[in-house]
């Protein structure tokens, strides 16, 4: 039988040494539905789970699609905070919920050392651990993590930025959405506003459509009050 994972040989930017990571194939990453706030959930493999790459030999962690982009300065930051701390665990084979808890956990202990993290890299983080304890129906902890999450998109859009890969309706809407989930439903309504009158509302259909989805359900909810 084939497995839906494969390994990827990394060259740790940190310590230097090589070591293995497991992706998804991509024709396993078959999306089943998702929630309103974009958390994907898949029929099968869940990628989410594999895309923290962990160096076994020195424990830094961060998103496979950005571990190479550590300066030599903040390489050096995290290298005297996490040596002699570090158990040499292996992350390289299939994950647990666990697993993958622990390895966003460790990105996030990582980004939060450096200097030169942006708020879009931890807030995705965020993110991801919110919606693996959504997952795992651990609802304290996954709006502790949409808090965190909120609160760096919150600080980006202040300072007129997006993260990467989003554009700013998207943003806009997302700190919409993750106010609703975090029962602040006043606020909420004010950023699905700004999603309706938003200059680039006519591309964005569908943003604009959950808007008043989403505003509709705070109203019907009485949240707002
Ligand atoms: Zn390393």
């Amino acid at each position: 039988m084939n497995s839906p994972l494969y390994q990827v040989e990394m060259k740790c930017p940190v310590c230097g040494t090589t070591f293995s990571t497991s992706r998804v194939r991509s024709k396993n990453c078959i999306v089943e539905s998702r929630d309103t706030d974009f958390c994907v959930y898949y029929k099968e493999c869940n990628p989410i789970y594999y895309e923290v790459a962990v160096c076994r030999h020195c424990g830094y962690a961060d998103m496979y699609s950005r571990f190479d982009e550590i300066d030599p300065e903040d390489a050096g930051i995290v290298r005297a905070e996490i040596e002699g701390k570090w158990n040499g665990r292996d992350f390289g084979g299939e994950r647990t919920m666990e697993d993958a808890l622990d390895s966003y956990k460790l990105a996030l202990f990582c980004a939060q050392l450096r200097k030169g993290t942006p708020a879009g890299a931890l807030a995705s983080i965020c993110m991801r651990l919110a919606w693996l304890y959504r997952m795992k129906g651990d609802a304290k902890e996954e709006k502790r993590f949409l808090a965190h999450a909120l609160e760096q998109y919150m600080e980006l859009y202040d300072r007129g930025r997006t993260p990467e890969k989003m554009d700013e309706i998207t943003l806009v809407y997302l700190i919409g959405e993750l106010s609703r989930r975090l029962g602040k439903g006043k606020d909420a309504v004010v950023w699905f506003n700004r999603v309706v009158s938003h200059e680039m509302s006519k591309q964005k259909p569908l943003i604009v459509r959950m808007a008043r989805e989403q505003w509709s359900l705070v109203r019907n909810t009485g949240q707002e009050v």
